[in-house]
This record gives structure tokens, sequence and C-alpha cells, in this order.
């Protein structure tokens, strides 16, 4: 295991035309679980496939630990990767696929024999091990591949790129927690590449979010959550994601429209901003108080757990989230209040204080 230092990482597919990953300073440490977050296109399997060295970076240079491995190949840096389509021995048995790694690496019988049966224990295909890999059905090759990407002790880290995106859903939250159980007792760095909020926050330490090749925050799931540094941020976590409304800032207080919706913490200077408050967050009430905001009701969405109201104010669309059963109703008009502690004010996307 290792700190996985970038520094000044970079890569262009185009010679510099664009720029898949910017050129970026980071380091993943040692036995923390990650949660590599991004949409479609944004940069992860660049990022992921440049720590393990199938991919040289154009620009910048990569340590493990004091180590420099900028141009050592993949065979000399010790990294287990999963893709997200699996590559497995097809007419090996699972058992032979798992312990292939293994023995790959000279690994004694013994040691071999234990960590293919703790593994394909805990991953559920103990009653498998025999069966030819090609006789699985696609979720269960995945977790083959899954396993085989976890089976060794000793690694640098352990790079997984969407790894169960075939595997049946309701599995999936078995799986996450059942990875936990092996991150927790390996103790390796573990970089989990997702699209998928849900997989990224109820896995990781630690979620990193990227987006268009740029890292634009890191933190404990909570923290992204509660406190968005970026309004992708806000956007991309969360179900819905966070409402953001144009405001002005005048003086020390912030309207929406003519409405006052609270002072400024702190002093910013006047002028534009967008306001994010989550649907959490935002508290509904049928009386006109100020600091708040009059919004029309548009719909309602009776989420079995939860409604959502959507709402109009000052021509933007806002969802608020209210208990299940709410009497709120189309077209009549609420004020919608704006916690001091969770409603953020944003700047060229990038937060610049709160209320
Ligand atoms: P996905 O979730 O769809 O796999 P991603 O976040 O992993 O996406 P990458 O695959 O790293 O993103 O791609 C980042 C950008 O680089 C995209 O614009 C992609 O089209 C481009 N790209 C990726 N691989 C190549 C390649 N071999 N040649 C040219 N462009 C590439």
């Amino acid at each position: 295991m290792a700190d996985i230092r970038l520094e000044g990482v970079g890569h262009s597919y185009d010679g510099g035309a664009t720029w898949a990953l910017k050129p970026m300073t980071w380091t993943w440490r040692s036995a923390r679980a990650y949660a590599l977050l991004g949409p479609s296109g944004c940069g992860k399997t660049t990022l992921l496939n440049i720590i393990s060295g199938l991919l040289t970076p154009t620009v910048g240079r990569i340590w493990f630990d004091d180590r420099e491995v900028t141009d050592v190949p993949t065979a000399g840096r010790n990294i287990a990767q999963v893709f997200q389509f699996p590559v497995l021995y097809e007419e090996m048995s699972v058992y032979d696929n798992l312990a292939f790694p293994l023995r790959n690496r000279r690994y004694p019988k013994e040691e071999i024999d234990r960590r293919v049966r703790q593994v394909s224990e805990l991953l559920g295909l103990d009653q498998v091990l025999r069966r030819r890999s090609r006789r699985l059905d696609p979720g269960r090759q995945q977790i083959v591949s899954l396993g085989r990407g976890l089976v060794r002790s000793q690694v640098a880290a352990v790079l997984l790129d969407e790894p169960l995106t075939v595997v049946d859903p309701a599995l999936k939250w078995t799986l996450r927690s059942k990875l936990k159980e092996i991150h927790r007792d390996t103790g390796h760095t573990l970089i989990y590449v997702t699209h998928d909020q849900t997989e990224a926050l109820t896995f990781a330490d630690e979620v990193v979010v990227l987006n268009d090749g740029a890292i634009v925050q890191a933190g404990e799931p909570a923290e992204l959550f509660l406190s968005p540094a970026h309004e992708f941020v806000g956007h991309f976590i969360g179900s819905p994601g966070m409402n953001m409304l144009p405001a002005e800032i005048v003086g020390d207080v912030v309207r929406v429209g003519q409405a006052d919706v609270g002072s400024v913490a702190g002093e910013l200077p006047p002028g534009p901003v967008r306001i994010g408050v989550r649907p959490e967050f935002v508290r509904i009430s049928g009386a006109r108080t100020s600091p708040g905001v009059a919004a029309r009701v548009t719909g309602i969405d009776r989420m079995g757990a939860y409604d959502l109201v959507h709402a109009q104010v000052s021509g933007h669309p806002l969802i608020a989230k209210a208990e299940a059963g709410s009497a709120y109703a189309p077209d009549t008009v609420e004020f919608l209040h704006f916690p001091a502690d969770r409603t953020f004010l944003f700047r060229d996307e990038v937060r610049c204080g709160s209320l």
C-alpha cells in the first residue's frame, strides 16, 4: 500500500487541443476507500489508466510514496485493476480465475486456497467455484472479475472501474457492503470509479468528484451533500439535486426577485449571485414572513417516503421535499424560507459564501 501522488498530471488524446484530464496535483492516501465520481466522459477511466500505467500522462509525474513510477510499466506497479467489462479466462473454472493472479505471483498453495475461499465466500461465489466462467450469467462474471481484483493481499492499490454495472440492483447493495468489509480487512488503497452517486456515497470514505477533466471537490459523503463547494456538486449529488436560483446581493441582503431571502454571512461585494439550497432544506409555510419568498406550487410528486413539491419562484423552478401525504396543492401560493446554515451563494459556479 502506498500514497499515490499525482504532480501536475494531465492527459490530452489530441496533442494538446483538448484535455481529457486537466493537469492536476492530488494525493490518494494509503489504505483509504475512494469513490471517483463523475458523469460519462469526464475523465475517470483516463485517470485510472494513468495510475495503473496503462496510459502515460501527457504531462506530470506520478509517485507511489517516494518512488517515482511515471515511466514504470503496469507490471512494475503492483496494481490490481478491475475493468467495467470482465476479462475472464472463459474455459477456466471460477476457482482458477480467482487463483490466477496469486499463482502468477507464486503465492504459496495454502495461501492461494485460503484467499480464494475467503473472497469467494464474501462475494457469494462459493457455490460456483468449480463452474466454468463462461457458463455464468454476465452479472456473476462481473463479480468473479471483481473477486480477481480483490484476491491479492499485497498491492499498491486496487482500482475498480464501474465494477458492478451489470449486477442485479438488489445484489449491488450487498456487494458494496461486502466490498467495504474486504477493504476493512485488507486495508487496500481502493479507488472505485462510478457515475452513480448512490454507489459512491454508500461505499467510500472519501468521494472525489470529477467534472470536465478536473477535480471539483473531494470530501466525505456528508460534506459533499451538506456543503457543496461547486454548483456541479450541488446538482450531481442529491436526488433531486440542489435548487439554484438567480439572486442579487444588495448591501448585506440577498434578494430573489424583489423578495429578501436572508442576510449574507460575512461580507461579499454586491451584485448577481446564484443561490443554492437543497430540496431537503427548503422550508414551506403558508405564512408570509420576511425573510422569505412567495412561490406558486405547480405540482406534487408523491414518492411514497416523501413528497416532492414543485414550485415557481420569480419565474424559476424549485423543488422542496415535504413529508409524505402533505396537503400542498397545485396553483396555490406558499412561502419559502431558506435556512441560513444550509443556503449557499455561488459566483462563476464556485461557492463564495452563504446566508
Ligand atoms: P465513461 O464513464 O463514459 O467511461 P469517463 O469519465 O471514464 O467516461 P474517459 O473515458 O476517461 O471518461 O474519457 C474522457 C474524455 O477523453 C472523453 O471525452 C473521451 O471521449 C476521451 N477519450 C477517452 N479515451 C480516448 C481515446 N483513446 N482517444 C481519444 N479520446 C479519448
